[in-house]
């Protein structure tokens, strides 16, 4: 007996809407098909588990290719449909809930529902011309079923000849699509998709020693007390196409508030210019998803790689729902905690590797205190530097005592942490401050520059970071010592031309007649504008003149011309140290020596 019928129930346009604004991403519809057969042997296992039937040996899907015929087949032994069931899942939920989505989508401004999560069967007309669906109830008595629509409001359905419980999936593929009958193009998303469904997944099988393309069982969903440090790095390896080896990782296995599983990595970064994002791949059940969503997971934690699945989350949702669902919010609160938690853990119990890994987290660690406060209170710390003898110290034992309003108000400044940003350009200072036995953290990704303002704005009153070249003079003068006018005088002469401020200050270290000082404040503005391309301001430079220093002392005595010449040189050489000099500055420099030496020798 044949019948015919019509889907139509409400929007008519919901066909070419599917078809079209969808196109992007039509690759889901394999992922809808193969979850509906997954869903239809969990209910089977359920019935059976419960004696309503006879439990099933092997449960499995099937999927198929025939090139010739232009089809792609799904098919499952799971539950199965009667033909009352057909016409109310199929012709109707199915068709509602696909409306539904198309409503929610529109509404959403076309891309905002993740992973297009829960358009269902009716996806597959993305690439279908024609689809059938030959079903077997496990009700005995029900006869099998055969059903078929082009999706454009009319369907048949009969009887058929299916001898086998469950249901068969044909999908007629439309002939701009027969890139669907393609073997590569079909097992890529099935591994994409599909990888770990709980039942065996058969791909265009053909006998007995046919693997399943997924794992039923992937290691996030067992204990992490099952899992052995080989089988993480092997899941990492497959999960990832990653062949370095991950540092560390956090198994997530919470079942209450809400359910959540998943394992996240840090990976080996491979150089530290830039910022290197990860993929942390949320499941839905076991359902692959999509890629790195900030709705979700934190922005900072993607740059870790990452599973995981969290069938709590409402998904056939807008993003900008999500976005402010508060139990959303709680699971991303819950991973940052968790990953506050596992590196506290590491450093507590593991110094030696965590310091090892350093390197290779602290972008990742520092990224995340800005851009997550949460995180920040957690795991501060624990953030470490290393000082000048190449130690790691945590950045909290750097600071100082509170400055309280009242000192404030007079003018008092926190404790300064002198830091290094370039241990090569650096040397000279760094020479200074260890002569002095002074300390300085080393500040070199090139995250550094903003952490330390996040790191000020969020201890105002104990901590101040300067440059190592920023405030020699506060750090390391002797106490007490007047201003020496004559010093000033003889370089004001020599160098007045130059836009660069003088002092004389007798250094603790008398080795250097004179170093550059920026002010941190003014350095860091015109690093500013440098990075938003406000055009230059030029950093204001002061020439601190070590007044320590017997050959500064030996200028007082000198004639004019050798005052000159020497305040020069000690200027360029100070500057040497702070950055290259122009061509000029280095013509200058190459005359002056010159003419130094001649003079030295004909002594
Ligand atoms: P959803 O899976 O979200 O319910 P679908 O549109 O994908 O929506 O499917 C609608 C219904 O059709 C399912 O709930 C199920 O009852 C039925 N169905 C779909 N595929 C199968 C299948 N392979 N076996 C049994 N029933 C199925």
């Amino acid at each position: 007996m044949q019948k015919q019928g019509n889907i139509k129930i409400s929007s008519e346009n919901m066909m070419p809407i599917i078809k079209k604004w969808l196109y992007s991403d039509k690759d889901i519809f394999l992922r809808e098909i193969v979850a509906n057969a997954a869903d239809a042997i969990t209910k089977h296992k359920k019935l059976a588990g419960l004696g309503e039937t006879a439990a099933e040996e092997k449960y499995r899907i099937d999927v198929r290719i025939d090139e010739k015929a232009g089809t792609l087949t799904v098919e499952d032994n799971g539950i199965g449909m009667t033909a009352e069931e057909v016409e109310t899942y199929i012709t109707q939920i199915a068709f509602s809930g696909a409306a539904d989505f198309v409503e929610k989508y529109e509404k959403a401004g076309g891309d905002g529902i993740i992973g297009h999560f829960g358009l269902g069967f009716y996806s597959a007309y993305m690439v279908s011309e024609n689809i059938e669906i030959f079903t077997k109830s496990y009700r005995e008595d029900a006869p099998a079923v055969r059903w078929e629509s082009d999706g454009n409001s009319t369907y048949t359905i009969g009887d058929c000849d299916k001898t086998t419980r469950g249901t068969k999936i044909v999908m007629h593929i439309a002939s701009e699509e027969k890139e669907f009958l393609k073997t590569s193009v079909i097992r890529g998303l099935l591994n994409k998709y599909c990888s770990f469904m709980p039942y065996e997944i058969y791909f265009n099988a053909k006998g007995e020693d046919d693997k399943p393309v997924n794992t039923v069982e992937p290691l996030y969903t067992k204990q992490p007390k099952d899992c052995t440090e080989e089988e993480y790095k092997t899941f990492y390896r497959e999960t990832f196409s990653d062949f370095n080896e991950p540092l560390f990782w956090i198994h997530l296995n919470m079942e209450y508030p809400f359910r959540l599983k998943g394992i996240l990595y840090f990976p080996k970064v491979r150089k530290q210019v830039q910022l290197e994002r990860g993929q942390v791949k949320l499941y839905c059940n076991r359902v692959y998803i999509a890629d790195n969503i900030k709705e979700v997971i934190p922005e900072f934690l993607m740059l870790l790689n990452g599973v995981i699945d969290c069938p709590d989350i409402p998904l056939n949702v807008s993003r900008s729902f999500l976005q402010n669902d508060s139990g959303v919010q709680k699971i991303a609160k819950h991973i940052t905690k968790k990953v506050a938690d596992r590196l506290t853990e590491l450093y507590k119990k593991d110094k030696e590797k965590y310091e090892a890994c350093w390197s290779d987290i602290a972008t990742f660690v520092k990224f995340g205190c800005i851009k997550n406060d949460d995180f920040y209170n957690k795991i501060k710390d624990v953030i470490i530097y290393k000082d000048l003898s190449g130690e790691y110290r945590p950045l909290t034992g750097f600071f100082g005592e509170e400055v309280s309003d009242e000192d404030a108000k007079e003018g008092k400044e926190p404790q300064p942490v002198y830091y290094v940003s370039d241990e090569s350009k650096q040397a000279q200072y760094i020479s200074m401050f260890k002569e002095a036995g002074l300390n300085a953290i080393v500040c070199d990704t090139y995250i550094d520059p903003h952490f330390i303002s996040y790191i000020e704005y969020k201890n105002p009153k104990r901590v101040r970071f300067l440059r190592i070249d920023a405030d020699v003079a506060e750090a390391l003068k002797e106490a007490g010592g007047d201003e020496d006018k004559e010093i000033v005088d003889i370089f004001t002469a020599a160098l007045g031309d130059r836009k660069i401020k003088i002092k004389a200050e007798k250094l603790k270290n008398a080795a250097v007649p004179a170093v550059i000082n920026v002010p941190e404040f003014l350095r860091r503005m015109s690093e500013m504008n440098e990075f938003y391309k406000m055009g230059d301001t030029p950093a204001e430079m002061t020439l601190i003149v070590n007044t320590a220093n017997a050959a500064v002392n030996a200028m007082r005595t000198a004639d004019a011309e050798s005052q000159k010449t020497v305040a020069e040189q000690f200027y360029f050489s100070a500057l040497m140290n702070y950055r290259a000099l122009t061509p000029e500055e280095l013509e200058q420099f190459s005359l002056n020596n010159t003419a130094l030496i001649e003079k030295y020798l004909r002594k």
